[in-house]
């Protein structure tokens, strides 16, 4: 698709698990679709978080890898060729004579009928590891996309949440060494992986910070200073380091288009339908009393709200698509 001058059906905001089964969805009812995103890659939290987990309460999958699900999801929705719109930030939302305008960063203008914002938690920015700036994608990771990727190194997780351990389990039966880091001395993580982290013998270091990552001679990250409170200092080989310090989230440009937003959420009625006309939402960002954010959740928000769009973009339309099972 080239930008501008570009009109869809619908636009979804976000590809994360709600808006790639939102796209499939649209496409079973003859809706083009773009799907825009401001991460490089489809999947949202769970491509960006953990990919490598295994989740095991999506219907119909005792276990899936996040990025199992995450590629099955993309599969499902390419029969209808949705446009991914990747890397690519939504800035603004306006109202035109036959439908909307989404503005994404840089400018562009992608015109459609409705549109569906399917946002998460909105953008989210890992917490930075202070000694890390300017190591970034040099040696020094936020998340792990590819466990592979750290086969045979020294690895240094930092931090004391569930993410930090379950990297620290996941790496070491494929790292040289890892080692965790922890400013102080209790963790945030549940219990039981402290202990099978401990009862792997993995060298856990607390009340410490790292404060200095050096080069190895080549420019890659070969070493690194951790200082433990009382002033001892320990130089670690490390040609990662993990800094799984959290992350914030913030919805960003989206809280100004007017919607109404409760608890950095955006308010929806029982068809996902926003307090604008034609905007939608679904999945972690659509609110409403009793709601619960999981992947499940939001596949069965995306599938009312496109059925409910597909009635507002052409009154003609059922609300029941019919069955999927009786397509050709
Ligand atoms: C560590 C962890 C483990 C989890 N485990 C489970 C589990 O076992 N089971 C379960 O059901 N759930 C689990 N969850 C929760 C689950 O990942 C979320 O409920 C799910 O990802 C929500 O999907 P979504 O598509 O609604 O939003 P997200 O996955 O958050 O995707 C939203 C996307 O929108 C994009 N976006 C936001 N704002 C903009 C904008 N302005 N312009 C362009 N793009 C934008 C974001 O970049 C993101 O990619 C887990 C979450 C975490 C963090």
């Amino acid at each position: 698709m080239s930008l501008p001058d570009s009109r869809v059906d619908l636009a979804i905001v976000g590809a994360g698990p709600t808006g790639l089964f939102a796209a499939y969805y649209a496409g079973f009812r003859g809706l083009s679709t773009a799907v825009i995103d401001s991460l490089p890659e489809a999947g949202g939290q769970v491509t960006a978080m953990y990919p490598e987990k295994m989740i095991y309460d999506v219907a119909g999958f005792p276990a899936v890898r996040g990025r199992d699900l995450v590629n099955a999801l993309v599969e499902q929705a390419a029969q209808w060729k949705p446009t991914y719109l990747l890397g690519r930030k939504a800035e603004g939302l306006d109202y035109l004579d036959d439908g909307l305008e989404v503005t994404l960063d840089g400018g562009d203008v992608l015109r459609a009928g409705a549109v569906l914002i399917t946002a998460g938690i909105g953008e989210f920015t890992p917490r930075p590891l202070p000694a890390g700036d300017g190591w970034l994608g040099r040696g020094m990771v936020h998340f792990v996309p590819s466990l592979r990727a750290h086969e045979g190194q020294d690895v240094v997780v930092v931090g004391g949440g569930d993410s930090a351990f379950d990297w620290v389990l996941a790496l070491h039966p494929i790292a040289r060494s890892v080692t965790l880091v922890h400013r102080r001395a209790r963790f945030r993580a549940v219990e039981s992986i402290v202990r099978q982290a401990r009862e792997l013998g993995v060298r856990i270091i607390t009340d410490a910070e790292v404060t200095e990552l050096r080069d190895n001679g080549d420019g890659a990250l070969g070493e690194i200073t951790v200082e433990v409170k009382g002033g001892e200092k320990l130089v670690l080989p490390a040609q990662s380091v993990i800094a799984a310090l959290g992350f914030t989230a913030d919805l960003g440009p989206i809280e100004n288009w007017g919607l109404e937003i409760d608890h950095r959420a955006i308010s929806v009625d029982s068809t996902m339908a926003t307090a604008k006309p034609r905007v939608y939402a679904a999945g972690d960002v659509a609110a409403y009393p009793g709601k619960v954010k999981l992947i499940a959740t939001g596949f069965g928000e995306a599938a009312t709200a496109v059925n409910n769009i597909a009635v507002a973009l052409d009154p003609d339309a059922h609300l029941f698509p019919g069955h999927s099972s009786n397509a050709e």
